[in-house]
């Protein structure tokens, strides 16, 4: 659906759910990356793009206290009610307790209203809120940080919060994530919702959020998403897991390097002259953040020398440690992958997002696109009994006031 339709479809339904008229609908996309996987809670770098898919909103102040939400996505658009002054948004700086969990979705925006309100935002009345999004769901283009993010935008815009950043959107939208929901993710997936620039990458330093937009200009080729369709139940609990086995890791490794602040400081070289002090598994998860984070720098040099090929390698080599040492890959994307690096036109391909299913993010040559896409639908339907989703991108904008 066009932009332009999804906008009027949207208002009509506002209009059509709450009875008056939207004042401002906005925007927050997904993003893919393209390298530096499980980085970014790890203080290394990440190199992932904004879409253009992502989630809409449109909203209105009410001159009461009632929040009321609801999203074309979730039944139909029936409507969750919750006042401001609810003790479960802990708006009276409170501590909110331990997470509400994911299975509610309305727990994402009353996180973000929570943090918002945490940094020291006054929320003054209540609103309408209709959301609608175009992200594949389960397919771990992160919908949720789209959600987070695009709520804080609607607050600010609403109320004129003076001060809130774009990058703030994505810094409480992360904790409106980790706090509230109770998912332990990085800044990663929220920061390229707020800060994504069209046409480009952005290489971030998620130690301290230094970033730098590279040109995604692939001459003859184009990034190809392939949506696997599966989500295996590990995605958050194996999430949380690896966090911790990457927080042991590093917990083990200061007593050998004084100082050491996180993995993402140490070099490949470094790591590998210390490492014998970790447990076998312990040593693997390390590996892969500490090597991870080497090809991400590695590859933003790639791109910037128009070294594709080197790029695909890296991508390559990243799949690799993600499978065998990180081990959060599984045989429905090995084998989407697997058969990639054997078409010819194809420069790299690798799981992205969190893991246990979701999508593989490939290079491919124009010309090779259409014999892409036929393989793996073939051999995938055969193999899994499962039809493959293949999304040719476009790096988009970050999120934005549409009108
Ligand atoms: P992702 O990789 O897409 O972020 P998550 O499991 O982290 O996957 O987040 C997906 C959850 O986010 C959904 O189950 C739902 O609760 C919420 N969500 C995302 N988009 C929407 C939407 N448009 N409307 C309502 N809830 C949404
Ligand atoms: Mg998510």
């Amino acid at each position: 659906m066009e932009e332009k339709t999804i906008v009027e479809k949207l208002t009509a339904d506002f209009e059509r759910i709450f009875g008056t008229e939207a004042e401002g609908v906005f925007f927050a996309p997904g993003r893919v990356n393209l390298i530096g996987e499980h980085t970014d809670y790890n203080g290394g770098h990440v190199f992932p793009c904004a879409l253009t898919i992502g989630t809409y909103a449109a909203a209105k102040k009410r001159s009461d206290r009632i929040i009321r939400f609801a999203s074309l996505n979730i039944r139909g658009g029936q409507i969750t009610e919750i006042s401001l002054d609810d003790p479960t948004l802990a708006l009276d700086g409170s501590d909110p307790g331990p997470g509400r969990g994911a299975d509610d979705w309305t727990n994402y925006p009353k996180g973000v209203i929570w943090a918002f309100a945490k940094s020291g935002h006054k929320i003054p009345c209540g609103f309408d809120i209709l959301y609608y999004g175009t992200i594949p769901a389960g397919s771990g283009l992160s919908s949720s940080a789209s959600l987070e993010v695009l709520t804080g935008l609607v607050l600010r815009e609403l109320f004129n919060l003076d001060g809130v950043r774009q990058v703030d959107l994505a810094i409480n939208g992360q904790k409106a994530e980790n706090v509230y929901v109770g998912m332990n993710c990085g800044i990663m997936d929220q920061f390229a919702s707020a800060m994504g620039k069209a046409g480009h990458a952005i290489f971030l330093d998620t130690n301290t959020l230094e970033y730098k937009y590279a040109p995604l200009d692939l001459k003859g080729m184009k990034i190809v998403i392939t949506n696997s369709c599966v989500k295996h139940k590990l995605v958050d609990s194996g999430y949380n897991t690896r966090r911790e086995e990457c927080e042991t890791a590093l917990d083990t490794l200061k007593g050998v390097v004084g100082g050491l602040g996180s993995l993402g400081e140490l070099t490949p070289e470094k790591f590998d002259g210390i490492a014998d002090v970790l447990s076998e598994t312990i040593a693997k998860r390390a590996k892969h953040a500490v090597y991870e984070n080497a090809r991400t720098i590695d590859a933003l040099k790639a791109l910037g020398q128009d070294a594709v090929e080197h790029f695909g390698n890296l991508m390559n080599e990243s799949h690799t440690s993600l499978r065998d040492d990180f081990e959060v890959s599984c045989p429905e994307i090995d084998f989407l992958v697997d058969m990639a690096w054997k078409i010819p036109g194809v420069l790299g391909s690798r799981i992205t997002g969190g893991g246990f299913g979701g999508c593989t993010v490939s290079i491919v040559k124009d010309e090779a696109i259409a014999t892409f896409k036929e393989t793996l639908t073939k051999a995938y339907k055969e193999k899994f009994s499962l039809t493959p989703e293949f999304y040719v991108i476009d790096a988009g904008e970050g999120a934005h006031r549409i009108c």
